[in-house]
């Protein structure tokens, strides 16, 4: 068995496993999404609670009462933290009803779930070993939780591990990532993720590896029939549409996820640009011909413009007042750079 579960991942667990002699209190595992951070992060806690390690400390032995809880997540000395919107046992935990649906709408971790995490590190252990806490995504606490972690950040109790995994460390403090040992996450390289996915059975592995901007997992997600089939149907709408067809098209998609047509449209624009520019594409490779067929066309000025217009309904794309209404505008806008 791979001991970091992905092979690319490798040079990072050994680093991970490397620090167990003096480990920092807080540690920072960030990278892209669909690398395997949140799967090592867990491995790693499963690690520093094991009781008896084994190949010299670096391997968790799957058998003690420690793992056992581990598996079943259930652990007493472990505390996981996402946004409450992704935590079934977050009625249990007694978030205000409130206080959950504000979470579930931003999708944040929020100042409540901070503070018991902050009561949690400072109750005893268990088991008489280590605590281990763990946020997944970092970035998704707002401000009042950031800070409130800040507390146990500057005077961690002893034998309290934190663990921080995060897809964009940019939106961390500072305060919070120079309190931070950090480890990045690196894209593995081409061959190396298009053998795996091919052991993995994945379909159409180098399409959903370029799709993923060639992030393993994400693109193991993305071969799913039911998305790929969600994403045939609305580029394939692309292809043909006129200023008129744009409002249909609108109605058609405005009921299916924003985030999902708003990012496909960014690779759109981004190919349709680079084979401007370079005659090359990078994300919709299956779509090759046809996106050559029409690049020539589109307008090189409303490109760039469009390519703005998308960063602007990407950051509303959560919650569009009106998604159709934005869907309309933006597939307005894509038309006509083809006028
Ligand atoms: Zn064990």
């Amino acid at each position: 068995m791979n001991a970091s579960l992905h092979p690319w991942n490798d040079g990072i667990w050994q680093r991970l496993t490397g620090l167990r002699a003096q480990l920092p209190h807080a540690l920072l595992l960030h990278g892209r999404a669909g690398l395997g951070k949140l799967a090592l992060a867990e491995r790693f806690a499963q690690l520093l609670l094991c009781e008896q390690p084994q190949a010299g400390g670096s391997v968790a032995c799957g058998q003690c009462p420690s793992c056992h809880w581990m598996g079943q997540g259930s652990h007493p000395d472990f505390c996981k933290l996402q946004p409450a919107v992704f935590d079934e046992d977050d009625a249990a935990d007694g978030a205000e009803p409130a206080e959950r649906k504000s979470a579930a709408a931003g999708q944040q971790i929020s100042v409540a779930q901070i503070r018991s995490l902050n009561e949690f590190v400072h109750l005893s252990t268990h088991r008489g070993g280590r605590r281990v806490a763990l946020i997944h995504p970092a970035e998704a606490m707002n401000s009042a939780a950031a800070n409130a972690l800040l507390k146990t950040l500057e005077e961690p109790p002893a034998q309290v591990v934190l663990l921080l995994v995060s897809h964009q460390a940019s939106r961390l403090l500072p305060t919070i990532l120079s309190r931070c040992h950090q480890l990045r996450f690196t894209l593995p390289d081409q061959t190396e993720a298009l053998a795996w996915l091919k052991q993995h059975k994945v379909q159409h592995a180098a399409a959903s590896l370029a799709q993923a901007g060639g992030a393993p997992l994400l693109a193991q997600q993305l071969s799913e029939a039911d998305y790929q089939a969600r994403r045939q149907a609305f580029l394939t709408g692309l292809l043909h549409v006129s200023v008129a067809d744009s409002l249909r098209l609108a109605e058609q998609h405005a009921k299916q996820n924003m985030v999902e047509l708003i990012h496909w449209l960014q690779q759109w624009q981004h190919d349709l640009l680079s084979l401007q520019l370079t005659g090359q594409l990078r994300y919709q490779v299956d779509f090759d011909s046809q996106l050559r067929a029409i690049a020539g066309r589109a307008n090189l000025t409303r490109l760039l413009a469009f390519e703005r217009r998308l960063q602007a309904a990407r950051a509303s794309a959560q919650h569009p007042l009106n998604p159709q209404m934005v869907l309309e505008d933006v597939l307005l806008e894509y038309a006509n750079l083809f006028v």
